[in-house]
Formats: structure tokens, C-alpha cells, sequence
């Protein structure tokens, strides 16, 4: 999740936190399976990333919780996965880096920051800050600021990092009216009337 990989988190129950959460590397490897380790591989390389030991045990990236869906709704509603943003090859990631058997729930998150310095931190499971407050200040110093746009298109929330300079003031573009511009337009059309994704919206 920290890298972008995935931005659903596959649980065995709901939380109600809703709001920043941070992603934890854990000091050991508890098991990742023998068969994803190709697929992760893959997705560091195609970051141009590398795994760094020195963030074992580490914040290293805070991502903005803002709903939970249970599995069961992939399973029994045909439009479901369309509608959860599950589309196409982001759709496979998810499914391979997440557990989406029935019974099951998946938090739905976006706003990724990654922290320039890892912050340690003893390991935990829990959802939302339940973190030592000395770990908390640490990671938000490092936090850049949100500003909480609204899409020009369909008036959904679009958050971005830097507001993009031909929109008017408090409007952006959501990450799914991006994806059907670029889909009408191309690319290079899209980010030149939306900026880039990333940092100007699709967070
Ligand atoms: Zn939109």
C-alpha cells in the first residue's frame, strides 16, 4: 500500500474509523506467500522502487480511510466491482495483494503520502491513531497539506496537493472524470486542462 501497489486493505471485520490511517512496515515478514512474491516484486520494479530494510518497523506513508464495503457485495452484484473503482489491471492488483473471499470486508482508502523520513514504531494491527503521541507528531510534521477540491465535472470530492493553475479556485477533477477524459482524449490532452495525477488530483 505504501508504494501505490494497492489502495484497498482486506480485513475479517469493519472498523468505523474513518480519516488518516498509518501504514506500518512490520519488522518481520510474517509469511507473505511464496506466490505473491513475483507480483511484488513486479510492482517495486515498475516504481522504480526498491524495498529498503531501514523502514522495517517504520510509518513509512499515511493513506485517508474513507469507506468500508464488505466483500460479499463484489461477489453478489455484477456492478459492484465497476462501481468500488475496480477496474481493468488495478483491479488485478487489488485482487492478488488482497484476501476478497466472502465475509470479509475491505477498507477503501486514497490520499497517499509517503513520509521522506520512516518513523519507527513498535508493530500494530489497529486501524486508525493509536499510536505514542511523540510517533504521531513525527509522522504529521512530514504530512503535506491537503486542500479538499471539489470535481468541476460531477461535484464528487477531489483532492489534491496543489490546486491546478486553469481551474477555478476550489475545483479539480475527480480520479474517475480524469480516467474518462484521458479515455476520450489521451493522456497528454488530460493533464494538460487537469495536471498530473498524483499531485494535482487522483490521489
Ligand atoms: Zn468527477
Amino acid at each position: 500500500m505504501a508504494i501505490g501497489a494497492k489502495r484497498n486493505e482486506t480485513r475479517g471485520c469493519r472498523t468505523s474509523h474513518r480519516g488518516d490511517i498509518a501504514i506500518h512496515v512490520a519488522k518481520t515478514d510474517h509469511g507473505t506467500p511464496e506466490s505473491l512474491v513475483p507480483a511484488i516484486i513486479h510492482a517495486y520494479r515498475t516504481r522504480n522502487l526498491q524495498p529498503d530494510e531501514r523502514t522495517f518497523g517504520c510509518i513509512v506513508a499515511v493513506v485517508d480511510l474513507y469507506d468500508v464495503q464488505p466483500t460479499d457485495r463484489l461477489h453478489d452484484d455484477p456492478k459492484a466491482r465497476l462501481n468500488m473503482g475496480l477496474t481493468a489491471a488495478a483491479a488485478d492488483a487489488e485482487l492478488q495483494f488482497g484476501e476478497y473471499e466472502r465475509g470479509r470486508f475491505f477498507y477503501r482508502t486514497h490520499i497517499l503520502r509517503r513520509l521522506i523520513y520512516p518513523v519507527p514504531c513498535r508493530g500494530y494491527q489497529s486501524i486508525g491513531w493509536t499510536v505514542p503521541a511523540d510517533v504521531e507528531a513525527k509522522v504529521r510534521e512530514q504530512l503535506p497539506k491537503v486542500f479538499r477540491l471539489q470535481c468541476c465535472s460531477c461535484g464528487e470530492p477531489a483532492p489534491a496537493f496543489q490546486q491546478w493553475w486553469n481551474r477555478d479556485a476550489g475545483y479539480g477533477i475527480c480520479a474517475k472524470c480524469f480516467a474518462k477524459w484521458v479515455a476520450k482524449d489521451g493522456l497528454e490532452s488530460a493533464t494538460e486542462c487537469c495536471g498530473q495525477p498524483g499531485i494535482h488530483h487522483s490521489l
